[in-house]
């Protein structure tokens, strides 16, 4: 963004670089980067936020929530990103707590809630099942209400992080007579109940994020059921709007992007970069005239959001073209350490990029492959633009 920020603006700004600088340091970020020790570090990156009262901007000030306007939003993400900073893990904060705060009782808001800004549970979510991804309306796991509980019998899939969750939200059907969507309720239950089993899933990048749950006789109380029964498709829905904004990344690509750029201009063997071929720099500016339009059209969902409207089906194109940058980030990457790859033993030194450059393009490269499937594919993002957005 190239307008000029006010005197308040500028002020905050300040007061977000000095906060950075103090809570996100080089130990934090190695302990975060590192696989054996992630989530203790993110845990402590969200308890450094919310000792701020930054946890969680977006919600509701009675709740923990800021009431930042939409530029300080801005320039508080930028940053966060420039520092290379992470956004907090969305399952808690950005996800469940949605549904909680519009849909919850007062009681489960007081449950759940706090714990969630000061992170002391780490949620998941169970939504998708092997006969039910992008037809998610298809799932099979049943609850059958037993006195004051809920008996869950089922098989959820691809579900992140649930080796290190103390919670679950779940759809579950708890009728199969009407429609698809009717029928289904949401329930949080407790990863530590009896009859709850985590299977990891390997993927392409050799990272355990993916699991398959399964519940056999799981029993969940009544007390834990959002909203009604049967209602579960509105909330869900809901949900995934949230989950969707918080997929397109948009300062994290641009911190990418100038990354990359910087390093193709390094210069090799004659004193060459990769940034003058002429292919590679069109491929480059034109991620970042995409990534400029896409700013845009964020900012005009974070000013609809800051009018009190619900962020809608624009969600959806924010999901699938800020992915689409995200993986062609991640291919340019692969060429900058395919093009200075001969020439490490060359005039270029090896810490130019760093030893582990290769290393770190291709597992972001393969992990970045799920980007396009995972929120919702990209396909049925295209379908529901078409349908809610476009009109056709
Ligand atoms: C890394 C990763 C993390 C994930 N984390 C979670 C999680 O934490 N919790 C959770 O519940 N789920 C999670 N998922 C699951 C994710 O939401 C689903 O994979 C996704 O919704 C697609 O469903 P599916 O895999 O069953 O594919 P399918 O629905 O079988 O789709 C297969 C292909 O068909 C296309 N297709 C399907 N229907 C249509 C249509 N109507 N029009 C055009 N094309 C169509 C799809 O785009 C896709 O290319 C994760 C997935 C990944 C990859």
């Amino acid at each position: 963004m190239h307008t000029r920020l006010s005197e308040e603006d500028l002020a905050f700004q300040s007061e977000v670089r000095a906060f950075l600088n103090e809570a996100w340091t080089k130990e934090l970020a190695a302990t975060c980067n590192n696989r054996a020790t992630m989530k203790e570090g993110l845990v402590e990156w969200q308890r450094r936020l919310y000792k701020q009262g930054w946890m969680a901007p977006h919600w509701p000030v009675e709740h923990g929530g800021t009431d930042w306007s939409v530029t300080q939003s801005f320039i508080y993400n930028l940053e966060r990103a420039s520092a290379g900073a992470p956004e907090a893990i969305p399952f808690g904060v950005t996800m469940v707590a949605s549904v909680i705060i519009a849909y919850g009782n007062d009681e489960q808001k007081a449950r759940f809630l706090p714990r969630i800004l000061k992170s002391e549970d780490w949620w998941c979510q169970g939504y998708s099942e092997p006969g039910a991804g992008s037809d998610l309306a298809s799932l099979k796991t049943r609850a059958e209400l037993e006195g004051d509980e809920y008996v869950i019998n089922g098989s959820k899939i691809w579900t992140t992080y649930a080796q290190y969750a103390d919670w679950i939200f779940c759809l579950v059907r708890t009728d199969s007579s009407g429609r698809k969507q009717e029928g289904i309720t949401f329930l949080l239950i407790d990863m530590n109940t009896p009859g709850v089993t985590v299977r990891p899933i390997d993927t392409i990048d050799g990272f355990h994020h993916l699991n398959e749950v399964h519940f056999d006789n799981v029993r969940v109380p009544v007390a834990n059921r959002i909203g009604e029964e049967g209602k579960g498709w509105t909330y869900a829905k809901s949900l995934l709007v949230h989950e969707r904004l918080s997929i397109a990344e948009v300062a994290d690509s641009k911190r990418a992007l100038a990354q990359l750029r910087e390093e193709a201009r390094q210069e090799v063997n004659g004193g060459t970069s990769l940034l003058q071929d002429p292919l590679f720099a069109k491929r480059l500016t034109d991620i970042e005239i995409d990534l400029m339009a896409l700013e845009f059209t964020e900012l005009r969902a974070l000013a609809s959001i800051a009018e009190g409207k619900e962020p809608g089906p624009e969600s959806s194109l924010l999901k699938l073209q800020g992915t689409e940058i995200q993986q062609a980030i991640q291919e340019l990457r692969m060429d900058v350490a395919a093009y200075y790859s001969g020439t490490l033993q060359g005039e270029l030194s090896a810490e130019a990029l760093g030893h582990d450059y290769a290393d770190s393009a291709q597992k972001s490269y393969f992990r970045g492959r799920a980007s396009s499937i995972y929120g919702g594919s990209n396909e049925v993002q295209k379908n529901i633009t078409a349908k809610y957005v476009l009109g056709l």
